[in-house]
């Protein structure tokens, strides 16, 4: 069975037969991640523009008796004084009375990687992507690999200030097809992620998206409805381990997995397994029948192997051992899961797509080398038996 290579050859190739490929990188807007500053140090950058005015915040509710407005846009359920800001510090109460989006229009990370590299195996293999993120996030994961863009407020964090349809042109002037938040998550900035994926469909390309879905359901199915492909986080199974890990918790997000489920928008979910946190096997069991129950036994599910970051530094928090991953990938089976994964392994059979009806093996994966086997990514197909295997190929 001879392989097809879907990495650098099929970006040739989609470039020779579609225009589609980010080749050359050229711009000074792409390929380029914000300037970090240091760990500690909170210095902005000087933007080279002045950012666009920000937009009233698009979910905030009515002002409240007390002066309060609360915002509507996820379960911490802020109820913000005139003058402060939300537990995200992305949404500030102005001395006008009104609530503002802080982060619109402020790209605080901007990168060109492989699709694979965010978790998205069912969706243009081997594609690149550019992916952005806005300052700040309204999650606090303590195992954070962005914490210094977003654990500050959004006035700390260098960014560059990008027009969506900026965005958009230049991923479009190089012939990209995927656009995607990422990093941080969309909740820092809703209004500009909304705009973001609009401008993008306007201009025939994919906007994706990865997120905690640490929103309540009316923005999670606005937003998903918007998107060609979404990837959520799902951080444990327990509301004690959400909580501990991310000051989030369980509920709200099982029911944004559901409210993006009722869009037409393709799903994946990530769970990055940490030692310690969420990585009892019962429990990933329980996991993974809801998942099978609630989003579909045909969502994908990645099992991403942990590697202490942030405050688990400190904690001195093991890194998770890759036979634990191969049982929680069986156990995704054994609930009727169709697609399972592991991560940050590379070169581990984990890594490869399966036809869930001959076994055969579709889409072989070594790290960012990804190669068709039995697979017709043009028409998404096994090519051994014949069967559609779900996801966006083309
Ligand atoms: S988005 Fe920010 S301001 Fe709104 S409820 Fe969540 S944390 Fe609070």
């Amino acid at each position: 069975m001879s392989g097809r290579q879907f990495g650098r050859r099929q970006f040739i190739d989609r470039v020779a037969k579609t225009g589609v490929a980010l080749a050359g990188l050229a711009s000074p807007l792409l390929g380029q991640e914000a300037p970090k500053p240091a760990e500690g140090e909170t210095k902005p950058a000087e933007p080279p523009a002045p950012p666009p005015p920000p937009p009233g915040a698009r979910y905030a509710l009515p002002t409240a008796a007390t002066g309060e407005i609360p915002c509507g846009l996820c379960p911490h359920g802020c109820k913000i004084k005139k003058g402060t800001r939300g537990k995200c510090q992305a949404y500030a109460h102005t001395a006008e009375g009104k609530l503002e989006s802080l982060g619109y229009g402020k790209v605080a990370k901007l990168k060109v990687e492989q699709i694979e590299t965010d978790h998205f195996f069912h969706v243009l293999p081997g594609a690149q992507a550019v992916f952005y993120g806005a300052p700040t996030c309204n999650l606090h994961c303590s195992y954070c690999s962005e914490w210094r863009i977003s654990q500050f407020p959004a006035e700390k964090v260098p960014t560059q200030p990008i027009e969506p349809k900026a965005l958009v042109d230049h991923v479009a002037a190089q012939g990209g097809k995927l656009l995607g938040c990422t990093y941080t998550d969309p909740a820092a900035a809703i209004e500009y992620a909304i705009d973001v994926a609009l401008a993008a469909r306007e201009r025939g390309l994919y906007p994706i998206t990865h997120t905690g879905a640490y929103l309540t359901p009316g923005p999670m199915k606005d937003y998903a409805s918007v998107l060609t492909a979404l990837n959520v986080d799902l951080k444990a199974y327990a509301e004690t381990t959400y909580k501990t890990l991310c000051e989030g918790s369980l509920q709200p997000v099982l029911d944004a997995i559901k409210a993006a489920r009722e869009t037409p928008v393709w799903l994946e979910i990530t769970c990055l397994m940490v030692p310690g946190y969420n990585n009892t096997l019962s429990v990933v069991k329980d996991m993974c029948k809801w998942i099978a129950e609630n989003a579909g036994p045909a969502t994908p599910v990645h099992f991403i192997r942990f590697f202490p970051e942030y405050k688990h530094r400190q904690y001195q928090t093991a890194s998770t051992d890759p036979v634990q991953l191969k049982s929680f990938r069986e156990a995704a089976y054994e609930a009727g899961l169709l697609f399972a994964y592991v991560g940050n392994v590379p070169g581990d059979f984990g890594e490869s797509t399966l036809c869930p009806k001959c076994s055969e093996m579709l889409i072989r994966r070594v790290g960012t080398n990804v190669s068709a086997v039995s697979f017709d990514p043009h028409r998404g197909l096994c090519t051994h038996c014949g069967v559609q295997i779900p996801g966006i190929w083309e």
